[in-house]
């Protein structure tokens, strides 16, 4: 009896799966009421995570109606100062939700609600959910208005498809959104790298070659890369990124590359298409791009190989197949770049080894040498300590590791971590504990704040990175300046009042406005460093303002004044 309730569940899912193609391309509602046009698509290469929508150009405006693309139900809101920013989803019949981020407020009904919501409980920042009967919605009703909340760099719409059940996200251009497209991607360069037989750098060697057109397909200038002796010391192995853009839409928007697949001589060893990312797995972006090319140029070069301990759903080829020298060969290659449309390019050239092959590293690392990614770690010394669970380093890493009483250090930012890194550091005996955190040291000056937790009288930090760890002490309360009014004004003639805030050390951690000692709902735009305070139509008189923040070290500033509203 059991056993067929299993087998029943399997096929509900096999169906939700097969139900996002099934989808008519055509009926979904345009989220906008402008023609689409794409500034970022899906899979984009951005830092720590795979871009997980498609970002659409409100031409530099704010303010524009947003529409729910497919009747359902409004079933989560989510309002905070990075990030998506203020964000609705909502729940579709069909097994998918769409989201749409950065917004600049609701639909008057819902914002309603969520101000409702807000007051009561004295919550500036939310995540509410909701259920089907709460806020249904028609196919191209009106949720919510454009903005540049959160984490945006210009006014646009985010705009997502999840699978509601897994909560993964959805290329939308291969799950029923269409937007046409008749251009086939463009390579641009090629990179090799020599790795060993777990994929992993064997050195820092690379090679990088221009990629050219060759009629109607792409090659390299003179057809063939020839590798020595020396790029090929103690491997037989070679792994190839690409780089590459891929023009959307009539606009020719420039996006990432969606569809790769490697062949050598005969074999398809590698493939890739970037249809679906879960949001637990995206740091592992930092292992599928040349991470530090990435972090010093700016250059998304997607590595065509998959390595075991890679669980990104994007893999669809076997792990760890890699191009593999004989000695004495020529490997006709053909790298296949396909968009979410199917168009195509191809791009062809031999690599030729014209040696014998010298010895090969036929061992992993020696892990007397090197911090193995497969392996735990945890190293104490003077009461600091540093711990990896296994598959927190993505590549094997040497162990120059430095603890002293006021440092961890190992490598530098440039060197990727998953999750499950962290250190733990003794707090400085002159300063009260919570007014400590641990920071990761720049390469010039600058200090990053780490999200630091007390535990066990010791300071602990998940680490974003290799590099150099120290504690620091914030004693400095954040700051509070006026920014659309004078400090000397009595009055003010305003829809809205604006504060510029900062935090020289940590950052802030919660904000409140009391307006004649009434709690009011106030944004905090963290990219901008502004607290913003709209008034209602009919709130106007004298009133006594009242803005409290914290930082995340518990340091207070307490801003107050009587000001004419007009
Ligand atoms: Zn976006």
């Amino acid at each position: 009896m059991k056993k067929i309730k299993v087998l029943f569940v399997i096929t509900l899912l096999n169906s939700s799966s097969i139900f996002w193609s099934q989808v008519d391309k055509t009926t979904y509602h345009s989220p906008l009421s402008i023609p689409l046009k794409l500034s970022a698509s899906f899979g984009d290469i951005r830092p720590n995570h795979f871009h997980m929508g498609l970002d659409f150009s409100t031409n530099g405006k704010v303010g524009l109606p947003l529409f729910s693309i497919e009747q359902g139900y409004v079933s989560r809101i989510k309002i905070t100062p990075l990030g998506y920013g203020r964000a609705i989803y909502v729940n579709h019949p069909n097994g998918v939700t769409s989201v749409y981020a950065h917004c600049s407020g609701f639909e008057k009904s819902i914002q309603k609600i969520i101000v409702a919501y807000q007051e009561k409980n004295q919550f500036n920042e939310v995540d509410i959910t909701f259920t089907s009967g709460e806020i249904p919605v028609t196919k191209g009703q009106l949720i919510a208005y454009s903005g540049n909340s959160g984490n945006s760099s210009g006014p646009h719409l985010h705009f997502e498809l999840r699978d509601t059940k897994s909560e993964r996200a959805l290329h939308p251009l291969v799950h029923g959104f269409d937007i046409s497209d008749i251009h086939a991607p463009i390579p641009s360069k090629i990179y090799l790298y020599p790795i060993d037989q777990n994929g992993y750098y064997l050195n820092q060697k690379k090679i990088s070659i221009a990629v050219v057109k060759s009629g109607v397909n792409y090659s390299i200038k003179t057809g063939k890369i020839v590798l020595t002796s020396d790029f090929m010391e103690g491997t037989d192995r070679v792994l190839i990124g690409v780089e590459g853009t891929d023009k959307i839409g009539v606009d020719l928007s420039v996006c990432g590359l969606f569809e790769n697949e490697l062949i050598a001589g005969e074999n398809s060893i590698f493939h890739s298409r970037i249809d679906t990312v879960s949001f637990d797995h995206n740091k592992l972006i930092n292992d599928y791009c040349d991470y530090s090319e990435y972090k010093r140029n700016k250059k998304k070069i997607h590595k065509l190989i998959h390595k075991s301990s890679n669980d990104l759903d994007i893999y669809k080829s076997a792990p760890l197949q890699t191009i593999q020298l004989r000695g004495n060969d020529s490997i006709p290659t053909v790298i296949k770049l396909t968009d979410a449309k199917q168009n195509r390019s191809t791009l062809n050239f031999d690599i030729v080894f014209r040696k014998e092959l010298g010895t090969i590293v036929s061992t992993s690392k020696p892990s007397a040498l090197y911090f193995l990614p497969d392996s735990a770690y945890y190293i104490e010394e003077v009461g600091n300590a540093i711990r990896f669970n296994p598959h927190a380093l993505f590549e094997p890493f040497k162990k120059t590791l430095v603890i002293t009483k006021d440092k961890i250090q190992l490598g530098t930012a440039i060197t990727p971590l998953n999750n499950g890194a962290s250190v733990s550091m003794i707090p400085i005996e002159s300063a009260p504990i919570d007014k400590q955190y641990i920071y990761l040291q720049g390469e010039k000056e600058q200090k990053e704040a780490l999200k630091t937790q007390v535990i066990n009288g010791k300071l602990e930090a998940e680490l974003p990175s290799l590099g150099t760890f120290k504690v620091g002490i914030d004693l400095t309360a954040p700051t509070i300046l006026p920014h659309n009014f004078s400090a000397s004004d009595t009055s003010i003639v305003k829809s809205a009042i604006q504060w510029k805030v900062d935090d020289s050390k940590t950052s802030i951690s919660s904000y409140n406005l009391f307006i004649d000692g009434k709690w009011k709902v106030i944004e905090y735009d963290k990219k901008n460093k502004l607290i913003n305070c709209v008034f209602e139509p009919l709130e106007n008189g004298l009133m006594n303002f009242k803005l409290i923040l914290k930082d995340v070290c518990g340091n207070e500033a307490v801003w107050t004044k009587n000001l004419r509203v007009n």
